[in-house]
């Protein structure tokens, strides 16, 4: 079967995924969640009327012959309002948000004018309004300001506290269950005896999870044997929207994954895409509906084919749209890439006047981790391109 593109293999595996359900969580809880449900004002923001400015609220009328001097009759405050009214010939000390007093029309800004105890010097006319907020300016009631899927950071936080939404709807964090195969890996710990390395894919998948917003529910190693590989899926899809194996996915005698979630009576839904490293990477479907990624063993293969293919479902799965800060640049060194595979090239960027420059960022086996290393850019040098020379523009994407 030829390969899928990149493209291809997305749309295969959004064609699978529905968004999960919601949950209320507490503002304080809430950044880095996606709103599940739009965000409607239940009241206009600001409150009131209000000062833009420390000054003077008063007539704008009484401006107009300015320079004129007013008769300062109380103060308005932050939080507290003047309790009196202004008339011709007066004006209210007010602060920056404090409400404006009935009567007033404008405020002054105190630069405009000299003021003592008793008394205000206004040196320029004012039109009616100015520096006045009005209520509902900045929100008016039953306004819609944030549709579902949007990523709640500080500034959506800050704008629903001021609508009293103090436990917004937001979406349930997929849950994703890793498996890493493979008799020679081992967690941090003791010296390694001969044939044994360390496993970087389950703690590097772990973090990528926890980046893309989902939650790991578990992660385990398994050992290249068929019985054990078959039950400890078994185990893992347990509960799981998503399960991700890592290794095992080749056609040597101890590569186990596939025929065990064959086994386990998953659907295929493609294997292999055209895509380097992570090109070896296979999507199933089990009967209950979860996905199941069989990503390569190589830590940058893994990596790469996770941030292709499973970041794009849980987006999915979480209700936000899939699109990964993809912008252009312009390649500052050749970028090598294989015909019939979209070759991603781990970068660093540069800014420069006509935009990022990107350049690779040492050796792109697919077995080096290093060459991703504090990189921000990845260039995808696409499928028709055995090579792209310096200067040439070239799609990336910012690492998030
Ligand atoms: P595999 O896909 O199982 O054939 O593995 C390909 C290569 O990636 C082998 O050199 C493995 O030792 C290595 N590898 C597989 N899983 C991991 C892991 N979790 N951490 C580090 N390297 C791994
Ligand atoms: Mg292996």
């Amino acid at each position: 079967m030829a390969r899928l593109s990149i493209q291809d293999a997305r749309n295969a595996v959004l064609e699978h995924v529905a968004r999960v359900e919601s949950e209320q969580v507490a503002l304080d809880d809430a950044f880095g969640r996606v709103l599940a449900a739009d965000a409607v004002a239940p009241n206009d923001v600001p409150p009131f009327a209000c000062s833009a400015m420390d000054g003077f609220a008063l007539l704008a009328a009484d401006t107009q012959r300015a320079p004129v001097r007013l008769k300062i009759v109380g103060e308005a405050r932050a939080g507290h309002g003047a309790g009196i009214r202004v008339r011709s010939g007066t004006a209210v000390r007010i602060s920056t948000g404090a409400p404006l007093p009935d009567g007033a029309d404008a405020i002054v800004r105190q630069e405009l004018t000299e003021s003592a105890d008793e008394d205000v010097l206004v040196s320029e006319p004012v039109a009616v309004g100015n520096d006045v907020r009005y209520a509902g300016e900045d929100i008016a009631r039953g306004e819609t300001t944030l549709l579902a899927g949007t990523l709640l950071g500080s500034p959506e936080i800050g704008h629903l506290a001021s609508l009293n939404i103090a436990e917004p709807p937001v979406v349930r964090q997929p849950r994703v269950a890793l498996v890493s195969t493979g008799d020679e890996l081992v967690s941090p710990g003791p010296e390694l005896k001969p044939g044994e390395i360390r496993d970087a894919n389950g703690p590097a998948l772990t973090a990528a999870v926890r980046a893309a917003g989902a939650q790991v529910i578990t992660s385990v190693r398994v050992g290249d044997d068929r019985e054990a590989t078959v039950a400890t899926i078994d185990q893992a899809l347990r509960g799981a929207d998503i399960l991700c194996t890592v290794g095992g996915v080749s056609v040597g005698p101890h590569d186990h994954v596939r025929p065990a979630l064959e086994r386990l009576g998953t659907r295929e839904i493609f294997a292999r895409v055209s895509l380097k490293p992570g090109g070896q990477v296979c999507f199933y479907v089990t009967p209950e509906g979860t996905l199941a990624f069989a990503l390569p063993g190589n830590p940058a293969s893994a990596l790469m084919a996770f941030r292709v293919l499973v970041v794009p479902a849980i987006y999915a799965l979480l209700g936000r749209s899939h699109t990964l800060h993809t912008t252009r640049g312009i390649a500052g060194s050749d970028l090598p890439g294989v015909i019939g595979r979209t070759t991603v090239v781990r970068c660093s960027a540069e800014m420069h006047e006509d935009g990022w420059h990107v350049t690779p960022n040492g050796e792109q086996g697919s077995h080096i981790l290093t060459s991703l290393l504090g990189v921000p850019a990845l260039a995808l040098v696409p499928e028709d391109r055995e090579l792209l020379p310096a200067g040439e523009p070239v799609d990336i994407e910012f690492v998030g």
